[in-house]
């Protein structure tokens, strides 16, 4: 049997004197910057989902776990040099789109009729600027799209033709659908269309092992910036948006309280605006950042039977990483250069590696 179905092109061809006339404006938000909090260091944390690693063959394991770690020495290349979270965010991201091994970019699950949909937002504590796009089809690295969305329209969010039409008139190359085409995912989509039959959705939401991705950086300036790019849950149906590109349920970013970046079946992420919620408990409960979390994810999530997880960093570099599913892969790298890796499993020991090669 054959790949995946087409989808069109056609459509981008043309256009392009778009209602973006107001695209060369910036779209930072805030009138007056939210002031940098402390920091004399930086701090980058990444996660690449959270769900059940325990039918995962270990090679594919080792493969993310590598792939993990280059991603995030690009982000500490950024962050040692005194670049800003904003580009670090973005570049850890686009190497782990790129890697083909997560649920996002390149490695992208297939929704119900066999097609990759992605999403992706990031945004920044200093001003609360953000970007996103949701839907789109034919767009290597989401995040960079997201990204442009956010400093080249005055717009927070695009989606799917629309988005994909401003990526052409960025310059941002469309690519063809079998870009996304991979064995290994369309075996599991495969198994997953004939599991489908037997079990109810909800049930195939909570064994599905999630390979989103996110990323949460504080620079040396004392500013936060958060991203998350995925292809969505696996069998999804067309069309179906989840938390990743919402501004509030999959990324958020304040320098006045937190960044957060989840993973998880993203409806429950949307009804409970995880991330935004986190941070509001950090700012107006003056809870720690550790509490606000767990509260969230280990408490109102599970009660509701919403599975994932979070990553967070506070302004004064404090990380949490918290999941109440069986494993979440995390790496976070401080101004020391070791890169710290864990969450496979819930008892798997941390491994240390270097930040530069
Ligand atoms: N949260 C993502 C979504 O629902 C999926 C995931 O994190 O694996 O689209």
């Amino acid at each position: 049997m054959k790949v995946i179905r087409l989808s069109t092109i056609c459509g981008f061809a043309l256009v392009l004197g778009l209602a973006l006339a107001n695209h060369g404006r910036s779209a930072r938000a805030a009138k007056s910057p939210l002031p940098a909090q402390s920091s004399a260091s930086f701090v980058l944390v990444a996660h690449s989902g959270a769900g059940d690693y325990s039918k995962t063959p270990p090679a594919m394991i080792e493969a993310r776990r590598a792939a993990m770690v280059k991603a995030i020495q690009s982000g500490y290349a950024i962050l040692s040099h005194g670049g800003s979270s904003l580009d670090a965010v973005e570049a850890t991201i686009r190497v782990m789109e790129d890697a083909g091994l997560f649920d996002a970019g390149r490695g992208a699950y297939y929704d119900r009729d066999g097609i990759p949909e992605l999403d992706a937002s990031i945004m920044e504590g200093q001003t609360l600027a953000a970007g996103s796009v949701a839907s789109v089809k034919h767009i290597a690295n989401p995040i960079h799209l997201a990204r442009l969305v956010m400093e080249k329209t005055p717009h927070v969010m695009l989606v799917g033709d629309g988005a994909e039409r401003f990526a052409q008139s960025q310059g941002v190359e469309l690519v063809s659908p079998f870009y996304f085409y991979d064995q290994r995912i369309w075996e599991m989509y495969q198994r997953a269309k004939s599991e489908d039959e037997k079990k109810k959705t909800s049930e195939l939401l909570r064994d599905q092992e999630h390979g989103t991705v996110g990323v949460v950086a504080l620079d040396e300036s004392g500013n936060l910036a958060a991203g998350t790019s995925t292809g969505g849950t696996a069998l999804k149906m067309p069309g179906r948006v989840g938390d990743s590109p919402i501004i509030g349920a999959g990324t958020y970013a304040n320098n006045q309280s937190c960044g957060v970046s989840g993973t998880g079946v993203g409806e429950f992420y949307i009804r409970n605006i995880v991330a935004a919620d986190i941070c509001e408990r950090v700012r107006y409960l003056h809870v720690s950042l550790e509490q606000a979390a767990n509260d969230v994810v280990m408490k109102e999530l599970v009660e509701q039977q919403g599975e994932g997880g979070i990553i967070a960093l506070d302004p004064h570099g404090n990380v949490v990483t918290t999941f109440n599913t069986n494993g979440m892969m995390t790496g976070t790298v401080r101004a020391d250069g070791k890169i710290t890796l864990k969450g496979w499993s819930k008892a798997a020991e941390p491994m240390i590696f270097p930040a530069s090669d």
